[in-house]
């Protein structure tokens, strides 16, 4: 096997598991990967612990004592929030990182998973992109301040266990998308974005469905209860230095994912590309060989999973119109 996998796996049974963010997409797929595990889940909301406030997250780890993080909180955002926001992108992400790693070897934690994102490679980076090109070149300008933050944050975990001998790994994943996105069209990444125009073209019968750049970029989308269960592999069975990579491994144009997803919701329309907003990085698909070739496959195609994501986007839509009507009532 190669370097950092572990032949007996590290058992979750009876381990108390803090999934920092598990209000979030990712989080909360985790939290229903770790189901099946006997383990004690830990969360805490927003509202009780800002991850940002050095003193409240130490007192907070103090008083709880997770065996293992999963630190899954993180400020993201499509491609418009990160042009919008470079500042916030810059200080959440390095002060969420900062409070819970460093807390974490202060407190004894006795693993730790950091998540970043392809984003963090260079924007010229050779294809499929492995994690060695880690800070090799430039990076895409569109959500430079997004990767910077991540990459502290994953040199950070590696300096830890250089440094302490900390059990702290990184897992970098690729676009993802599934239930529990963020659905709002300008900090929204494409999916979910695209999901709701085109719904809401669907519903107004209109013509045309605006996509944001040429539709020429291509990019590699995997759902996000296949990371989930990536990253309770990973704890289990992984302790390296080395960032891995947990990617689909297949590449899809804007232009054909506008296309696919204007099918799921029924949009029989035609797509117009807004060559005035920003196509971002052409591509960026990852090299996930390490964990696949360690034994993890993802399992929901894409043509599932937008389904799979529609349905909870409808079911989010109509949870809304619901509690308006409410509200007048
Ligand atoms: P990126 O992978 O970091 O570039 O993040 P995004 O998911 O925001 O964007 C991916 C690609 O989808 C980019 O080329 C965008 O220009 C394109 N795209 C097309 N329509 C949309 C849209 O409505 N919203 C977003 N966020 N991206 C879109």
């Amino acid at each position: 096997m190669d370097e950092g996998w572990l032949r007996a796996p590290l058992s979750l049974a009876g381990k108390r598991i803090w999934v920092a963010g598990h209000a979030g997409m990712v989080g909360s797929a985790v939290c229903r990967a770790l189901a099946g595990e006997s383990c004690e889940v830990l969360m805490v909301s927003r509202d009780r612990l800002d991850l940002r406030e050095q003193a409240d997250v130490r007192a907070w780890m103090k008083a709880h004592r997770p065996d293992v993080i999963v630190l899954a909180a993180a400020r993201v955002g499509g491609i418009g929030a990160n042009a919008a926001y470079p500042a916030d992108f810059y200080h959440d992400n390095l002060m969420i990182s900062a409070n819970v790693i460093h807390g974490a070897y202060a407190c004894g934690v006795e693993k730790l998973l950091f998540l970043g994102s392809s984003c963090i490679y260079p924007k010229d980076a050779d294809l499929p992109i492995a994690p060695d090109a880690l800070l090799r070149g430039v990076l895409e300008p569109t959500n430079e301040a997004y990767a910077l933050a991540k990459i502290a944050g994953l040199k950070m975990a590696q300096a830890y266990r250089a440094q302490h001998g900390c059990d702290f790994i990184s897992a970098m994943p690729c676009n993802l998308y599934g239930p529990g996105d963020r659905y709002d069209l300008r900090g929204s990444h494409v999916i979910p974005a695209l999901m709701m125009k085109a719904h809401e073209a669907a519903r107004r019968g209109d013509d045309v469905l605006s996509v944001w750049g040429s539709g020429a970029p291509l990019r590699e989308f995997l759902y996000v209860d296949d990371l989930a269960a990536a990253l309770v592999f990973l704890l289990k069975y992984y302790s390296g230095s080395a960032p891995v990579n947990v990617g689909s491994g297949d590449e899809i144009s804007i232009g054909d994912l506008a296309r696919k997803v204007a099918d799921v919701v029924g949009f029989r329309g035609g797509l117009v590309f807004d060559c005035s907003q920003p196509d971002g990085v052409y591509r960026k698909v990852m090299d996930s060989s390490v964990i696949k070739k360690a034994g993890w496959l993802p399992q929901i195609s894409l043509d599932c999973g937008l389904g799979l994501a529609y349905a909870d986007f409808c079911q989010m839509a109509f949870g809304e119109i619901k509690t308006a009507a409410v509200a007048e009532s």
